[in-house]
C-alpha cells in the first residue's frame, strides 16, 4: 500500500491539487495501482486553524506517508510586516523535516505551445532537460557573520560542501539520467572555487560506477549561455544550490508556463511533488488555473517514489494529447485555440488516459 499525503494549501493550490487527483484516481484504476490519499494542513490555511503554518498534525501525516503532493501556499491576507507567521515558513520546514537535499525541476518545450515562448523557435525545438539541484548545503546554509576589518565592516556568507553532500546528489543526477536520455552536465565554477574543485573531483569518481552515461563539465557562466544558445543539448544538469536556484528559474522561461511546470524534492525519505507556481491569488477561486503542472508532478511521483514508468508515461502523453486538441488555460492560450478552465482540462486529460 502506497500511502500518500496531501497538502493542497491556500490559493490556487486547492484548485489544481484536487484535479491532479481526480487525475491520479482514473490512473489507480487502470493501473490497478495500491494507493492511498490523506489530506492535511500546510501554508496559510494551516495558520488559520492551527497557527503553525506546519501544524504537527501534518508533521504526523507526512512521516507516516510514502510521498507527499503538496499545492501552493500563500497569499495576501498573510503578507504584511506585522504578520510574524507566514505560509511560507510551512514551505520550508516541510522540506527540513523530510530533509529533502535534491530538488528535481523538468523543463520541456512542448511543441503545441513553442509560439508562446520568448526564444527563437528553432532554438527550443526537442528541449527536454531536468535540472537537479542540492537543495540544503553551499552559501544558503553556509556561516555568515560580520567582521571589521581595517576599521570597516564587512559581512560575509560562506560556501561549504562536505564529500558526502555533493557525492549523494551526483548519485541522483547520474542515477535519474539512466531513466532519460544517459547525459550529464554538471555545473560548477572550478577555476575559481575550492568547494567546485571538489565537486568536479566526486563527480568524477562516481562517473567510474556508470559507464554507460556521458559526462560533461561547464562552468556555471557558460552554462546559462548555453541555456539561451542551445537549450536542446542538455539532458540531466546537476549544480550546487545556489547556482541551481538561478539556473533553473532561468530554464522555466524555456517551458512556457509556470502552469506547466512540475517539482520533485528528494531526500532519504518521502519525497514531496508539487507544481513550481504559487499560489496565484490574483486568478484564484476562478477556475482559471492552469491544473498541468500539478498533473504532471503526479507523473513524476509515479516515476519516482512508485516506480512506475508506465503509468508516468500514460499521464505525460495525456497532457501532450489534450495540448494537441488545442484546448488551453488562460495562461497558455493563443488565438485559434480552446479556452478551458481548471476542471475541463483535467477532465480531458482523464478522457485522454483512455
Ligand atoms: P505565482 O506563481 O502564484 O503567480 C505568478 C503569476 O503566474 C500570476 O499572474 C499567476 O496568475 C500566474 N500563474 C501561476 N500559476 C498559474 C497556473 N497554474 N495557471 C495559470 N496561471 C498561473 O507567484 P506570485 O504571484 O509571486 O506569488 C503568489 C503567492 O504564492 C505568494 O504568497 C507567494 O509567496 C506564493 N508562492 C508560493 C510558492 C509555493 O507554494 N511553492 C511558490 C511561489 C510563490
Amino acid at each position: 500500500m502506497f500511502k500518500l499525503a496531501v497538502l493542497p494549501g491556500d490559493g490556487i493550490g486547492q484548485e489544481v491539487t484536487v484535479q491532479a487527483l481526480k487525475v491520479l484516481d482514473a490512473v489507480k484504476i487502470k493501473y490497478n495501482l495500491d494507493i492511498t490519499y490523506q489530506t492535511g494542513l500546510i501554508g496559510g490555511c494551516a495558520i488559520e486553524k492551527t497557527g503553525d503554518p506546519f501544524p504537527q498534525e501534518t508533521q504526523k501525516l507526512v512521516a507516516q506517508s510514502d510521498a507527499v503532493l503538496l499545492g501552493a501556499v500563500g497569499g495576501p491576507q498573510w503578507d504584511g510586516p506585522d504578520k510574524k507567521v507566514r505560509p511560507e515558513q510551512g514551505l520550508l520546514a516541510i522540506r527540513k523535516y523530510l530533509r529533502l537535499f535534491a530538488n528535481l525541476r523538468p523543463v520541456k518545450c512542448w511543441p503545441q505551445l513553442i509560439e508562446q515562448s520568448p526564444f527563437k523557435k528553432e532554438r527550443i525545438v526537442g528541449v527536454d532537460l531536468l535540472i537537479v539541484r542540492e537543495l540544503t548545503g553551499g552559501a544558503y546554509f553556509g556561516a555568515k557573520g560580520k567582521k571589521t576589518v581595517d576599521g570597516e565592516s564587512k559581512v560575509y556568507d560562506t560556501i561549504e560542501y562536505s564529500a558526502e553532500e555533493i557525492r549523494r546528489i551526483v548519485k541522483v543526477a547520474f542515477d535519474l539520467a539512466g531513466q532519460r536520455r544517459k547525459k550529464v552536465t554538471s555545473v560548477d565554477k572550478a577555476n575559481i572555487l575550492d568547494t567546485s574543485r571538489l565537486w568536479r573531483k566526486i563527480v568524477e569518481e562516481e562517473k567510474t560506477n556508470y559507464p554507460a552515461i556521458d559526462l560533461n563539465h561547464l562552468y556555471v557562466d557558460n552554462c546559462a549561455m548555453q541555456l539561451c544558445i542551445n537549450p536542446a543539448q542538455f539532458d540531466v544538469l546537476v549544480t550546487e544550490n545556489t547556482f541551481g536556484d538561478i539556473l533553473s528559474d532561468q530554464a522555466s522561461v524555456l517551458g512556457g508556463s509556470l502552469g506547466m511546470l512540475p517539482s520533485a524534492s528528494i531526500g532519504e525519505g518521502s519525497a514531496l511533488y508539487e507544481p513550481v507556481h504559487g499560489s496565484a491569488p490574483d486568478i484564484a477561486g476562478q477556475d482559471k488555473a492552469n491544473p498541468l503542472a500539478a498533473i504532471l508532478s503526479v507523473a513524476m511521483m509515479l516515476r519516482i517514489s512508485m516506480k512506475n514508468s508506465a503509468a508516468a508515461m500514460a499521464v505525460e502523453k495525456a497532457v501532450d494529447t489534450v495540448l494537441q486538441q488545442g484546448l488551453r488555460t488562460a495562461d497558455i492560450w493563443t488565438q485559434g485555440s480552446t479556452s478551458v478552465g481548471t476542471s475541463t482540462m483535467a477532465a480531458a486529460v482523464i478522457k485522454a488516459l483512455g
